[in-house]
C-alpha cells in the first residue's frame, strides 16, 4: 500500500483503478536557422494558429451536440487566447530577432508568460496560466504532428493520473466510467479543478510524481476531502474508506434536502445565505444548492488575458447573463478589484514593490475614470432587468466613496438623458476589508446602503500576513481576537445606521464559524456555493439567542488558538454529527 498526498481538489470519496495517462508537457527542441528561413518558419507559425482554431472550433461544436454549452466557455477561453495577436507577433518576432525555429520561439513566449503569471498574488488569476499552457501544448503538438488523444477509461471504474488535465481533456472524457482523477500539478482553482467540481469527480491535484511509478491498473482510492490517494490499499485501510465514503455521501444527500428550506434559527431569524462567483456557470449552481442570491460577482475575470479592457457593451451582456441565472434572487456585482500588477496591462502596467498595498481595486478605478463609467454604466443598465445591486472593494475612507458614488451619479444622468433605463434606487454598498474601513464605519454607513466585510483582505491587512504566503497560513488567523473585534463594531455600526452588514470572505463558509457569526449579527453570509448546505444545516440547529452567547464568550479569550478549540467544543457537543 502506498499513500499519496496533495490538494483535495474536488470533493468525494471514489474507489477505482489507476489508469496512468501520459500528459507530460511536450519537449520541444530549438535550433538556429538561416535568415532566409524565416519567413517559413512565420509561415509555419501562423499555420499552426490557424489549424488549432479549427480543431478548438470542431471541437466546441462536438460538445455542443454531446455535452451541451454549460461548460463551452472554456473553449471560448481558449479560442480567445489564440485570437489575441500578442502570441503570434510576439513569436515572430523571437523567430526574426533570435534566428530560431517556430517550436522554440513559441516555447519561449510560453516561458515569457509563466514567469509574468507567477508574479501574480491572486491564485486564482495566477492558475490561468493552465489555459495559456493548454493552448499553446495544442499549438506545438499541431507543429511537430503528436496529437491529444481523448483520454479512454479501461475496463471498469477507472480514476485517471496524469501529470496535468486540461479542461478539454476532461470535457471529452466518458465520466459514466471515469470516476475520479489525481495531478500532478494544478491547484483547487485551477479551471481542470473547476469542471471537476461541476461534475463531481473527486480530484486530486498537486501530488508529485504519481505518473513515473508504474502504478498502472492498481487498485486506488482517491479521498477528495483529506487529499489522500490510496494505492493498492490493504483491507483495513479499504474498508476504512469505504465507511468514509458512505458516510459522506449519505450527509451530502441529506444536506441537499436542505435545499429548499428557509436558512431559518430555531428561533426565525432568517439569514441571507448566498454563493460567491466569478464565471459564468457558477450562477446556476448557488441557486442548485439552496442559495437565495449571489454576494459577491468578482468582476476580474471578465478583465484578464486581453490587451484592452471589456466595453460596456460586452460588460452589459456578461452581467446580464448572470443577473438571468440568479433571477429572481438579487445579484450583488463588484466592480472592478484588480492589483497594479495584474491583468490590465494595457491600463496600468508598472512593476510595484508591494502590489497588496499598491494601485489596486477602488483605486485603480478611480485613476481611469472612463473605464470605470464604462462599468458602472454597464452595471446600472443591468439593474433594469431585475434586483442588482453594485458594491466597491477596497473602500479606505470617505473621500473614495464619494467620489465613487458622484461617478455613478455621473452614469445615471448620462443614462437618463439617452433615455436608457436603469434602477434608479440602485443599492451600494463597501467591502469594508481595509482597517481604515473599520475605524471609519460610522462615518462610511451614513453614505452606503450596506457594509460587506472582505474577510481574506481584512485579515491580511489587520494581522500584516500576506494572504497568498502558504508559509504563512499558521499565522493567517480568521480567529485573532483583533478580527473578531472587527467584525462586531462593524456590525455594530452597520445596525446603529440601519443598513445590512454581511461578509462575503471565505470565512463565512466555514461551518465552524457560523455560531459566532451569526452570534455577533450578521445579516448576510456569501460564499462558493458548495459551501452553502452545511452552513445552513448548522444555522437551522441555532438559536440567535444560543449563538450571541457563543459569540460574546469568543470575546473573552485572548487568543486565536482558544477562540477555535471553545468553537470547536461548541459545535462538536450541539451540532456534532454535522461537523467533521
Ligand atoms: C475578501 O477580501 O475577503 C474578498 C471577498 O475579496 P477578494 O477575495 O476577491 O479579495
Ligand atoms: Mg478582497
Amino acid at each position: 500500500m502506498r499513500v499519496f498526498t496533495g490538494i483535495a481538489a474536488s470533493p468525494g470519496i471514489v474507489v477505482g483503478r489507476l489508469k496512468v495517462v501520459d500528459r507530460k508537457r511536450l519537449s520541444v527542441s530549438e535550433y538556429s536557422v538561416s535568415p532566409d528561413c524565416v519567413p517559413a518558419e512565420i509561415a509555419r507559425l501562423k499555420c499552426a494558429i490557424a489549424a488549432t482554431r479549427v480543431s478548438l472550433e470542431s471541437l466546441k461544436a462536438d460538445l455542443e451536440e454531446t455535452t451541451g454549452d454549460e461548460h463551452l466557455f472554456i473553449i471560448d477561453t481558449h479560442l480567445l487566447i489564440l485570437a489575441d495577436e500578442r502570441l503570434f507577433v510576439e513569436t515572430a518576432s523571437i523567430i526574426e530577432t533570435g534566428l530560431i525555429n517556430a517550436e522554440g520561439a513559441l516555447s519561449r513566449t510560453l516561458q515569457k508568460y509563466r514567469s509574468t503569471f507567477a508574479a501574480i498574488e491572486d491564485a486564482y488569476l495566477r492558475e490561468r496560466i493552465n489555459d495559456v499552457e493548454t493552448v499553446i501544448e495544442k499549438i506545438l503538438r499541431t507543429m511537430t504532428g503528436e496529437t491529444h488523444e481523448i483520454i479512454v477509461p479501461d475496463e471498469g471504474l477507472t480514476v485517471v493520473a496524469a501529470h496535468d488535465l486540461t479542461p478539454a481533456d476532461i470535457l471529452q472524457m466518458d465520466r459514466t466510467q471515469i470516476i475520479g482523477l489525481v495531478t500532478e500539478i494544478g491547484g483547487r482553482t485551477s479551471h481542470a479543478s473547476i469542471l471537476a467540481r461541476a461534475f463531481q469527480l473527486p480530484t486530486v491535484a498537486g501530488v508529485e510524481g504519481i505518473t513515473s511509478l508504474a502504478l498502472d491498473g492498481a487498485p486506488v482510492i482517491v479521498d477528495g476531502l483529506n487529499g489522500s490517494v490510496i494505492v493498492n490499499p490493504d483491507r483495513a485501510t479499504f474498508l476504512l474508506s469505504l465507511q468514509r465514503k458512505r458516510r459522506y455521501e449519505f450527509i451530502e444527500f441529506e444536506l441537499l434536502k436542505l435545499r429548499d428550506l428557509p436558512a431559518q434559527t430555531l428561533d426565525g431569524f432568517l439569514m441571507q445565505l448566498k454563493g460567491n462567483v466569478e464565471l459564468p456557470e457558477e450562477g446556476a449552481s448557488v441557486l442548485s444548492h439552496g442559495g437565495v442570491g449571489v454576494g459577491l460577482y468578482r468582476t476580474e475575470m471578465l478583465f484578464m488575458n486581453r490587451p484592452e479592457m471589456p466595453g460596456e457593451e460586452e460588460q452589459f451582456r456578461a452581467y446580464a447573463s448572470m443577473q438571468q441565472a440568479v433571477a429572481p434572487h438579487p445579484l450583488t456585482i463588484r466592480t472592478l478589484d484588480a492589483g497594479g500588477d495584474k491583468l490590465l496591462e494595457g491600463v496600468y502596467h508598472q512593476a510595484e514593490q508591494n502590489p497588496a498595498l499598491g494601485m489596486r481595486a477602488i483605486r485603480l478605478s478611480l485613476s481611469m475614470r472612463d473605464e470605470f463609467k464604462k462599468q458602472l454604466r454597464a452595471i446600472l443598465r443591468v439593474s433594469a432587468l431585475g434586483r442588482v445591486r453594485v458594491m466597491f472593494p477596497m473602500i479606505s475612507g470617505l473621500d473614495e466613496l464619494r467620489r465613487a458614488k458622484a461617478l455613478l451619479v455621473e452614469c445615471k444622468s448620462e443614462l437618463s438623458s439617452a433615455g436608457i433605463p436603469f434602477d434608479g434606487r440602485i443599492q451600494v454598498g463597501i467591502m469594508i476589508e481595509i482597517p481604515s474601513a473599520v475605524m471609519m464605519a460610522d462615518l462610511l454607513a451614513p453614505e452606503a446602503d450596506f457594509f460587506s466585510i472582505g474577510t481574506n483582505d481584512l485579515i491580511q491587512y489587520t494581522l500584516a500576513i500576506d494572504r497568498s504566503n502558504e508559509h504563512l497560513s499558521e499565522f493567517f488567523q480568521p480567529l485573532h481576537p483583533a478580527v473578531l473585534r472587527s467584525l462586531r463594531r462593524v456590525v455594530e455600526v452597520a445596525h446603529a445606521a440601519g443598513i445590512d452588514a454581511c461578509i462575503c470572505g471565505e470565512m463565512a463558509g466555514d461551518p465552524l464559524y457560523l455560531p459566532l457569526l451569526l452570534g455577533l449579527g450578521f445579516d448576510e453570509l456569501s460564499m462558493g456555493s458548495a459551501s452553502i448546505p452545511r452552513v445552513k444545516q448548522i444555522l437551522r440547529r441555532c438559536t440567535r439567542e444560543q449563538a450571541a452567547v457563543i459569540a460574546g464568550t469568543c470575546a473573552t479569550f485572548t487568543t486565536a488558538a482558544e477562540v477555535e478549540s471553545y468553537l470547536k467544543s461548541e459545535i462538536t457537543s450541539h451540532f456534532a454529527e454535522s461537523f467533521d
